[in-house]
């Protein structure tokens, strides 16, 4: 189906992109692409103007930033997959994204317009959580910093104000004794996932474990963290009994949807299994049984 009809700015530094969106209350940002011309086409979205950041060279690195990184609106999923400083300085991040759709997708989707888009079954907003990533949104008012709790506000909704730009994502310092796990539940490769869950267990000198992030998709209108399940496992070995145990807790707590393409029932217990086989390579390997 034909897009509908709409006005292409292509602005040439970030101070015009902010200008011309500030100007056009009809204005959307489009980056890559991947989602916004889908729903147009579908009718979903009607945007009068479109404001195409995906060439400002501003938005474009992936850069050290107090001991993380910080990722700018225009890099696409591509472009941080072959990025050393994702695959040394965000191990979450680097095994989250070649599990976004297919190739093609992520040579021209970005980072930051998943968040942007904030659909619930999206891996990386759920990274962001667990991770405890800055979102910064800038206008010609300034800039603002988030935390994934406010900016996610519901389904494909965020606190970003029609004149905000996301900027970039700033993840922390990866710890030291981190290990992660990305697991998610999908009909065919390459769809959304049905539930997914981003894993991170960081341990203590003596194997037990120091601090747990169990962040799940797919799971709510919003990426949720089930933190009964992480307590479940601070200051205990993990094994085949402390990880089962953290499993049912999440299987218990989630409360997912129910559509068309599974029951809530079903992804309350793929989300369980998800939990166990995540636990066990994040914290044996895989070594461990993950049936
Ligand atoms: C077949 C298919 C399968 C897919 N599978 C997956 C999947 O498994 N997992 C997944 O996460 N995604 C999936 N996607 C979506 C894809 O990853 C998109 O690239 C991503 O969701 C949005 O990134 P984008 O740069 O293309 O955003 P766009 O489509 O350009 O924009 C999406 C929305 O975010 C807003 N936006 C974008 N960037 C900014 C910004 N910097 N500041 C403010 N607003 C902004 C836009 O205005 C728009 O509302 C799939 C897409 C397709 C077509």
């Amino acid at each position: 189906m034909k897009l509908p009809a709409f006005t292409y700015h292509r602005p040439d530094s970030l101070q015009e992109a902010l200008a011309v969106l500030a100007e056009h209350e009809e204005a959307k940002v489009v980056a890559g692409g991947q989602s916004l011309l889908p729903m147009m086409a579908l009718r979903l979205a009607r945007p009068e103007h479109l404001v195409d950041i995906s060439r400002l060279p501003e938005l474009s690195s992936i850069r050290e930033c107090d001991g993380g990184i910080a990722i700018g609106a225009a890099v696409t999923h591509a472009t941080a997959e072959r990025s050393p400083l994702v695959t040394t300085g965000s191990p979450m991040l680097a095994a989250a994204l070649p599990l976004i759709g297919h190739q093609a997708i992520r040579n021209r989707g970005t980072v930051c317009g998943s968040l942007a888009h904030a659909d619930a079954a999206a891996e990386l907003p759920a990274v962001a959580l667990a991770l405890d990533a800055t979102l910064v949104a800038t206008s010609p008012r300034g800039e603002r910093t988030l935390t994934p709790a406010e900016f996610f506000e519901g389904y494909l909704s965020t606190a970003l104000e029609p004149d905000e730009l996301l900027t970039e994502v700033r993840l922390p310092a990866w710890p030291a004794s981190a290990t992660t796990a990305v697991h998610e539940l999908s009909r065919r490769h390459g769809d959304f996932a049905l539930v997914g869950i981003a894993a991170m267990v960081t341990t203590a000198e003596d194997g037990t474990v120091a601090s747990a992030a169990l962040s799940f998709f797919g799971a709510a209108s919003v990426p949720c963290r089930v933190a009964e399940a992480e307590a479940s496992l601070v200051g205990r070995q993990p094994n085949e009994e402390t990880i089962a145990e953290a499993a049912a807790i999440v299987s218990a707590r989630l409360a997912p949807p129910d559509d068309i393409h599974a029951s809530r029932a079903y992804r309350q217990h793929a989300a369980g299994v998800l939990t166990r086989r995540a636990l066990a390579e994040a914290t044996t390997n895989g070594k461990m049984a993950a049936a």
